[in-house]
């Protein structure tokens, strides 16, 4: 059992770039897939944004909530960022099928997640030059 053993571990730790929010997310994650709709590659300035899925108690802000600005990206759904770095945070939908959680990009964790990217959401509105992994049917 090491320290950088997720299972071992049983929570990953994220951080926006300034270090001034930090996040901690405790296993096990609901899912991890890459996002090509409109709304994240417009907030997030990118072809795709990898996101990591947990219910939202199993997320905690250890440090920084006070630096939290919000975004509300389209009726009910809030996209939350660093104020003072400008590094996007979280995904949360108060409707549907993601209600219960709270999304996070995985490229913000510093130490390893319970899993990795598996599925593609939205992939229709993939403009032609973001990269792209099929993972199949
Ligand atoms: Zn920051
Ligand atoms: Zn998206």
């Amino acid at each position: 059992m090491s320290a950088d053993d997720p299972a071992a571990a049983g929570f990953a730790v994220a951080r926006c770039h300034c270090r001034g929010v930090e996040i901690e997310a405790r296993f096990p994650s609901r899912f991890c897939a890459h996002c090509y709709c409109a709304s994240c590659r417009t907030t997030h300035a990118a072809g795709v944004v990898t996101w990591i899925g947990f219910p939202r108690g199993q997320v905690r802000f250890t440090r920084g909530e006070d630096l939290l600005k919000a975004y509300e990206s389209s009726r009910g759904t809030v996209r939350r960022f660093c104020g003072r770095c400008g590094t996007r945070l979280t995904f949360e939908s108060s409707h549907g099928r993601w209600a219960e959680e709270i999304h996070l990009p995985l490229a913000l964790f510093v130490t390893a997640a319970d899993r990795e990217p598996a599925a593609n959401s939205f992939a229709a509105e993939r403009p032609a030059w973001a990269p792209f992994h099929d993972f199949g049917p």
